[in-house]
């Protein structure tokens, strides 16, 4: 079969995709009149253009494809799995071998105390199973009062009405009149954006306590979780103080309130750890996963689920009525699984720990010495750049906050290098199989992007 990208020309594409495409997140009559890049190709964290340029994946797609593109072992694993079964559901009492496996692989990747899984195909589906598991949860515990769940300002919980309404961001509630009742936000641990002229830990036990605040608010009875992803990843690479999360574990274990870590990023080798949450020592009830649990390769996310809320899920909880037609579809389980097998295999998660990971981390940091830079910060293979007017003082922002680190974001692009701008941050994400090399023309193309940007602004 011949690929699209060699039947049409790039204006061709390009035109064709602005007659009929409406794209997420995006402006797209803005778009439109831009014209939009097209990507036909990829290998490891290499992405190839309709015109034949090399771009390196510095974000990994959307931060999920760990174990690099083009892998084949996924490929094949998917190809064999649709010659054998290409769909079944798993309502109805019925399973399917690939499912049952990867259950027990998830079993055995997450904490101890995390035995079971149920599927979905997002994130943002992951989010809404939250939603109604939690709600669930405590009306069979004989607690149906406790319905609040309290998210954070700035965090990212996904694009369904439940995701939106999780997540924190402002841009998105306007549209839509959202949150949805029921949904309350506190302060994030975004220290350098909002720390003011408190210390690093003081700013984590200060922002920490307006959970308290909000619990006394609402009423203790009435809070059902609280959901937080360890590193607020589309929030900008939102690093907690050291102080933030032990603070918070306490709080929520004394309050009896479900925590909610949402792995969809941190999960799957990102900070060198299966989970975010063992890096930060948290111990979950409920972990949302997508992305890097197939490396992108084919839609599947799921929520993890304690021992604890399976008594009131399983235990006690007679019929759920949620599902999705594809929860569990047997070839994405046959991708994630592959894909698991890699970065077993490779050991990607040592990689990220004790390799990769810290020769990326020291290089990246030394960008922070760069005029045009006020914090260079990265864990695992995840990191962020805030871009400041007035070098040494945190106060002073841009005037048109945003338009700097677009501004970055495409001088790097044409650069050879993808990067994502948060407002004026620019955010890395790369492929965990970034080799030493890759590395280094990394952190060089971000140096000479750097230096681009600040001439600019001269
Ligand atoms: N949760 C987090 C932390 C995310 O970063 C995202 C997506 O970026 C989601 C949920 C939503 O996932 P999806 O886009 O697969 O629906």
């Amino acid at each position: 079969m011949t690929a699209v990208s060699n039947i049409y020309p790039t204006a061709s594409l390009q035109a064709i995709d602005a007659a009929h495409h409406i794209h997420p997140f995006t402006d797209t009559k803005e778009l439109n009149e831009e014209g939009t890049r097209i990507i036909t190709r990829a290998d490891g964290v290499w992405l190839t253009d309709s015109d034949g340029n090399r771009i390196m994946d510095g974000m990994a797609g959307l931060w999920c494809v760990q174990v690099g593109h083009g892998r084949p072992e996924i490929a094949d694993a998917v190809h064999k799995q649709m010659s054998e079964l290409s769909y079944y559901n798993t309502f109805f009492k019925t399973t399917h071998p690939p499912v049952v496996a990867l259950a027990e692989k998830l079993a055995q990747l997450a904490p101890p105390h995390m035995n079971h899984v149920f599927f979905c195909s997002s994130g943002s589906e992951a989010n809404d199973t939250v939603f109604r598991m939690v709600r669930h949860y405590w009306a069979q515990m004989g607690k149906p009062e406790k319905q609040v769940i309290i998210g954070r300002w700035n965090g990212y919980h996904g694009s369904t009405v439940a995701g939106t309404s999780l997540g924190g961001m402002k841009a998105m509630h306007e549209q839509g009149n959202m949150p949805i009742p029921g949904v309350h936000h506190v302060d994030q641990p975004y220290w350098f954006g909002e720390g003011g002229d408190m210390s690093s830990d003081e700013f984590g036990i200060h922002v920490a306590r307006k959970l308290v605040q909000a619990i006394d608010e609402i009423g203790e009875d009435k809070v059902a979780a609280f959901i937080a992803e360890p590193i607020q990843g589309a929030g900008g690479v939102i690093i907690p103080p050291e102080t933030y999360w032990p603070e918070v574990k306490r709080i929520l274990k004394e309050r009896d309130i479900l925590f909610v870590a949402d792995e969809v990023i941190c999960g799957f080798g990102r900070l060198g750890t299966w989970f975010g949450s063992e890096y930060f020592g948290l111990e979950p009830d409920l972990m949302p996963i997508a992305k890097g649990l197939s490396s992108g390769y084919l839609p599947i996310g799921g929520v993890l689920v304690s021992d604890r809320v399976c008594e009131g899920l399983i235990d006690k909880g007679g019929e759920f009525y949620h599902g999705y037609t594809y929860s569990g579809h047997p070839a994405c389980a046959a991708a994630a699984l592959a894909n698991l097998e890699i970065m077993e295999s490779e050991n990607l998660i040592g990689y990220v720990a004790d390799d990769i990971g810290p020769y990326l981390q020291q290089r990246w940091k030394a960008l922070g010495d760069h005029p045009l830079v006020g914090e260079a910060r990265m864990v695992g293979l995840m990191g962020a750049i805030e871009l400041v007017p007035n070098k040494g003082d945190r106060s002073v922002k841009f005037a048109h906050e945003g338009s700097v680190g677009t501004m970055c974001r495409d001088l790097s692009f044409q650069n050879g290098l993808v990067m994502r701008a948060v407002r004026d941050s620019m955010i890395i994400s790369p492929p965990l199989v970034l080799s030493h090399e890759e590395a280094d023309l990394l952190v060089a193309t971000t140096k000479k992007t750097l230096d681009a940007t600040y001439n600019e602004l001269k």
